[in-house]
């Protein structure tokens, strides 16, 4: 039932700021599209300290940012100057390039505090690797909620159990956050081919029990996790496959060719900055 179980690294993005780096893995590198998973803190901010993601480059991919907790300040070369606040969305396709920074804004950065959440990035079909980028902020009322018996979840993008998220994607997928109360259980969609789920907190049963920080990756067939004597948040993902794909720094691309182009024109600065985040940025990694 479990092919494989993924355990979240430890990297450190600078500045103090770590997260558990669970996609890419050497024995797997995508579940249907989702390419790239990192899992932000928990971490509590002392007051003055928060977040710099400094402006840097993606292309090939969108990359979806859930906060459980805590605010972050989006911004790109598109112009988008947005905050993301607890069950809201960033689905921000880059296609062709799109750059961007992830910071604390001041006035949250003055209180210091708790932030946690997930990033995770989805790799474009083929047909969609050039799109035009795109930024869309989503608000709390536009993924639909469910609840079974214990266990409370939104369809963040996708589908899943019936209901459709209002999120635009751009192939078959699902990614759904789950609350599940203690002893409470819940079946993953049987109608895609690659499936998993991350487990933010708690423990679940699945064909054994597995701790927080663990990423269980399903085979064919039905598959549930079920919450212990305590309480467990997990998100479910998954969906198609889009084919192979190459994964180099921020870059997803189709051909080794078109991460070199990524990496000339990054270095060259021919892709432009954020209008509202432009005296710094991130170098090419050499
Ligand atoms: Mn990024």
């Amino acid at each position: 039932m479990i092919d494989l179980v993924i355990p979240a690294r430890r990297k450190d993005l600078g500045d103090g700021f770590e997260v558990g780096r669970v996609l890419p893995y050497a024995q797997r590198r995508m579940v249907g599209p989702f390419i790239f998973l990192d899992h932000m803190g928990p971490v509590t901010f002392k007051p003055g300290q928060g977040i710099d993601v400094r402006p840097h480059p993606h292309i090939g991919l969108s990359t979806v940012t859930y906060l459980y907790a805590g605010e972050m300040m989006h911004r790109d070369s598109l112009g988008s100057t947005l905050a993301i606040r607890p069950g809201e969305v960033n689905w921000m396709t880059a296609g062709r390039g799109i750059v961007h920074s992830e910071r604390t804004a001041p006035d949250v950065r003055a209180k210091g505090g708790l932030v946690h959440g997930l990033q995770t990035w989805v790799a474009l079909p083929d047909a969609h690797a050039e799109t035009a980028p795109a930024f869309t902020h989503y608000g709390v009322d536009d993924m639909p909620k469910f609840e079974n018996g214990g266990a409370r979840g939104v369809v963040i993008a996708g589908s899943a159990f019936g209901l459709t998220s209002a999120v635009t994607t751009h192939s078959p997928l699902f990614y759904v956050d789950v609350e599940l109360d203690a002893g409470a259980e819940i079946a993953l969609p049987d109608n895609y081919s690659e499936r998993a789920a991350y487990i933010v907190h708690g423990r679940v049963e699945s064909g054994g029990i597995h701790d927080a920080h663990n990423l269980l990756v399903f085979g064919p067939g039905p598959a549930k996790i079920a919450a212990g004597d305590e309480p467990a948040r997990v998100m479910l993902l998954g969906g198609e496959p889009v084919g192979p794909r190459h994964i180099w720094w921020n870059f997803v691309a189709v051909s080794e060719q078109r991460l070199e182009q990524a990496k000339a024109d990054w270095k060259a600065g021919r892709m432009s900055l954020p209008p509202d985040d432009n005296g710094e940025f991130i170098p090419l990694p050499e």
